[in-house]
């Protein structure tokens, strides 16, 4: 039996009940765009919060037609402004191309089992690989529950995705973010050379909107006024 003395218990209890939160995301604006009110919000109860980025976003939306390397460090820049309004640290870019079939998948799952076995997050978010629409989404949620597999780790607090391209049919979980809407949309305003021409943050305000507006069919009013809904993923093998 091991006896602590009263300073390292309360360090210990404190290391305990702080959220240690790992988010995988493919480009370097889907985090603010799915989630940008609950990562503030993490942020504000002191979570450790780590956002990983998978492709550097060079072939995304370009509407002032740079190329696609000048394109991936402005996003890069971008995604750091954005992380930072949001109250995020720690961003970790693996500059993998942004073409879902040319991601080095070896590579990247190699170093997310690294930085999940190293981190040891106590939740992890990525995107949806049943239901997003786009092939990148789909890949790095996929690859996200892999790893978490691979590192062989327990996430108490759960896997959870995030919706943006398919808004999610049934979910588990709704998070309202109105103390934090203002956060989320600053964040994805950071995102310039996306939002130039394709206005994501009034696109996903009226989804958060709707979700608070019919989060609770039973409800006399609604409880909030603006929602981010998540799906728990189950944390085992598929077999496809
Ligand atoms: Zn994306």
């Amino acid at each position: 039996m091991v006896l602590f003395n009263q300073t390292n218990q309360t360090d210990q209890m404190n290391k305990m009940s702080r959220r240690n939160v790992v988010i995988i995301s493919a480009h370097p604006d889907d985090m603010e765009i799915g989630m940008g009110g609950t990562v503030a919000k993490l942020a504000e109860s002191m979570a450790v919060i780590t956002s990983v980025v998978i492709t550097n976003g060079g072939r995304s939306s370009n509407p002032f037609a740079l190329t696609e390397q000048r394109l991936a460090e402005v996003r890069r820049e971008e995604a750091l402004h954005a992380a930072g309004v949001l109250g995020v640290k720690d961003v970790t870019f693996f500059d993998e191309p942004d073409a879902a079939d040319e991601i080095n998948i070896p590579a990247v799952a190699q170093r997310l089992v690294e930085i999940l076995a190293r981190l040891r997050p106590t939740e992890v978010y990525t995107l949806d690989e049943a239901g997003d629409r786009h092939p990148a989404h789909r890949l790095a949620g996929k690859l996200a529950r892999e790893s978490v597999l691979a590192a062989g780790i327990v996430v108490s607090g759960g896997i959870w995705a995030y919706e943006i391209w398919g808004p999610f049919a049934a979910w588990d979980r709704l998070e309202y973010i109105d103390r934090y809407v203002a956060k989320k949309m600053a964040a994805i305003a950071e995102h310039h050379s996306q939002v130039a021409t394709i206005p994501y943050g009034e696109g996903v305000l009226g989804l958060n909107r709707w979700r608070a507006v019919f989060a609770d069919p039973k409800a006399i009013a609604p409880a909030g006024e603006y929602a981010e809904v998540f799906r728990r993923i189950a944390i085992a093998p598929r077999s496809n």
